[in-house]
């Protein structure tokens, strides 16, 4: 397969590391996307997109970017109206973007860098994919990464990128064991980047 074969989601560059090699070395043609609305605040998230695009120089590969930043539906609690869990709805967010994304800029399929993380909740990621999949008429490719995640964030050290202690949104940044060290790291504080 030639062209528009692969869309694979990115939720950051070091996660991005593994995936991207893997897919090369199968000869897969692929192209990234970053849509990542759950990354707070706003300097994290334009940090973690510029650490993409360092990869995407490095790696050589097509790097598409959503500027969507939805700070507000964590702050309201959003998925208390359809979910048991923040992140259910954080991947449905996901998911259905890019599978929706994905079909109308004519790729074949679609797959996401969250499935190289033990950290995240595999199976929901992996329902969240099908599920948009099958409403947007687009496959989607599944892979199981996660025994390689030390050896992408060993390759992300290699390049220099940054590697974030949190996952993403405003509650993970709260409960991280890190938070003081993170919240030192942007510019003007916590507060005044919601
Ligand atoms: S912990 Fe991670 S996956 Fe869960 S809602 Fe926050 S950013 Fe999304």
């Amino acid at each position: 397969m030639s062209g528009k074969d692969l869309l694979l989601h990115a939720c950051c560059a070091p996660c991005a590391e593994y995936p991207v090699f893997d897919l090369m070395e199968r000869k897969i043609g692929t192209e990234v996307l970053y849509f990542n609305p759950n990354i707070h605040p706003k300097f994290e998230f334009e940090r973690r997109g510029e650490q993409l695009v360092k990869l995407s120089e490095i790696d050589k590969f097509e790097c598409h970017f959503s500027d969507d930043f939805r700070i507000d539906d964590w702050l309201a609690h959003k998925w208390e109206e359809s979910y048991s869990s923040r992140c259910l709805m954080c991947y449905d967010i996901r998911m259905d973007y890019v599978a929706k994304y994905a079909k109308e800029a004519g790729f074949q399929r679609f797959s996401t860098t969250l499935l190289v993380s033990p950290y995240q909740n595999h199976e929901a990621i992996v329902a969240s994919s099908e599920r948009a999949a099958k409403k947007y008429g687009i496959e989607f490719m599944y892979n199981d990464w996660r025994p390689h995640f030390r050896e992408g964030q060993n390759m992300a050290r290699e390049h220099g990128l940054y590697r974030q202690k949190y996952c993403g949104c405003i509650f993970s940044l709260e409960e991280s064991d890190f938070r003081e060290k993170i919240v030192s790291s942007f510019p003007d504080g916590w507060e005044e980047q919601r």
